[in-house]
């Protein structure tokens, strides 16, 4: 099979350069790139013309739970225990086929917006994995567990925690031969998981080497909390318990006090910054310039869409940086690039550590291609301020992953949109019927 090539379009391979008016091949047996630099002839048949286009790394979301999407707009102005309340009672109410749908709307919603990878924490089993591989993401899956005898989603999945953490390692096993599949032992924080558990999945990660999700210190009270039970804040009570010793991806960690930041610090520890769902909760703005300066390995994400309402990255990117100028009163504080870094190489790991995230030579061929002759792009003159303070999802015209196309001119290949939107919408207004009713 002949490479597929894209001629004539801008490229941002990673936030360190750009090349205009260049071309990039990959091979659609390998779904690598092959070739990435200036065109090298006139276009032939099966080439693909990227004239007024960017092309970029594809975007990885670090830390979702993307089967939400029937919460959207749920209980939006509300303070966060009444908020946690509600999204409880909800969740309680969501059947296997109402995941299983909320899931297909989010893989529709990510790739239509240039999402080629995603980290993720709720209900997983091998169906829902298997949903995943068929739209051709690629996947962190980590299965919700909130203590040994707790049940998460009763309705959908009695099993405990207890035996979903011996699932985990099972899909594991199942999975290990799709590259876009992988799994995560997901627990959900300190303050639902007891130490016990925490160390028995520390110990259980040293045994087969299946990385860990958990939540860490996004809000002061679940700090304030675990200073009075534990005498220790969530991170250090966790890296105590052998955690943050092997491979674990941290969501939030808002709130670090003294100590904390050298312990996100370790080899194998990453951490999803999610500005706009911490900013919507009023949960509070992470210290991501402290961050960056001392080495921690960010990602960024959005969260579910209970408390974004979107599975958009730019936001995320927008957000944040505008976020940090504005906490410091100084635009220095923070720069686009840096963002826009941690929504592409900076997640990729956290989804697969074999990833780069950038666009190079024998890497995946995981790329996005935006429309740059829209009202909102023009001049294109700086492709990077183009990505950081004017893009949205829906600039998005073609994607692939591993060579593989899943959106093309704006539409996604491997789902049915319009059936998954209508889906989601009947079975979110019969669980909010239910919910008014009592
Ligand atoms: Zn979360």
């Amino acid at each position: 099979m002949t490479d597929t090539r894209i001629v004539g379009l801008t490229i941002v391979p990673s936030t360190a350069h750009v090349l205009t008016d260049a071309e990039l091949a990959f091979s659609p047996a390998s779904g690598r790139i092959t070739y990435l630099g200036p065109v090298r002839g006139p276009m032939g048949d099966g080439d693909i013309d990227g004239t007024g286009r960017v092309a970029i790394p594809g975007l990885v979301n670090a830390h979702t739970h993307s089967a939400m999407t029937l919460l959207r707009g749920y209980s939006d102005d509300v303070p966060l225990q009444t908020w946690l309340t509600h999204v409880r009672a909800f969740e309680l109410r969501l059947t296997a086929s109402d995941i299983r749908a909320g899931l297909r709307l989010a893989l529709a919603e990510m790739l239509r917006s240039g999402t080629t990878g995603f980290v993720d924490m709720f209900q997983w089993d091998s169906s829902l994995l298997a949903l995943v591989s068929e739209s051709g993401l690629r996947v962190s899956a980590a299965p919700a567990v909130f203590g040994y005898d707790a049940v998460a989603f009763p309705m959908a999945d009695p099993t405990p925690g207890a035996d979903i953490l011996t699932r985990t390692a099972t899909l594991a096993a199942e999975f290990a031969g799709d590259p876009l599949i992988g799994l995560a032992y997901g627990l959900h924080a300190p303050y639902t998981c007891p130490p016990e558990m925490i160390a028995d999945v520390a110990s259980r990660r040293a045994d087969d080497g299946i990385g860990v999700h958990i939540h860490l210190s996004e809000t002061r009270f679940e700090v304030e909390e675990s200073l009075r039970v534990h005498g220790v804040t969530p991170i250090r009570l966790v890296a105590d318990l052998g955690l943050l010793d092997g491979r674990t991806h941290v969501a939030h960690a808002v709130h670090p006090l003294d100590g904390d930041i050298e312990l996100l610090c370790r080899p194998g520890v990453t951490v999803s910054h999610n500005p706009v769902s911490n900013l919507k909760l009023g949960a509070g703005i992470a210290p991501v310039p402290s961050y960056l300066a001392a080495g921690v390995r960010l990602g960024l994400g959005t969260d579910s869409v209970a408390s974004n309402n979107t599975l958009d990255m730019f936001e995320e990117i927008k957000t944040g940086t505008l976020v940090q100028r504005g906490l410091a009163a100084d635009p220095s504080v923070i720069a686009g690039a840096q963002l826009l870094h941690m929504a592409t190489a900076g997640g990729a790991p956290a989804v697969d550590p074999s990833l780069s995230g950038v666009l190079a030579v024998g890497e995946p061929a995981d790329l996005v291609l935006l429309d740059v002759t829209g009202t909102t792009a023009l001049p294109f003159t700086d492709p990077g301020s183009f990505l950081v303070y004017a893009a949205r999802g829906t600039d998005v015209i073609d994607v692939f992953i591993a060579g593989r196309q899943v959106v093309a001119d704006g539409v996604v290949t491997t789902i049915d949109e319009a059936a998954a939107r209508a889906d989601v919408a009947e079975r979110s207004l019969r669980i909010r019927r239910e919910l008014s009713s009592g």
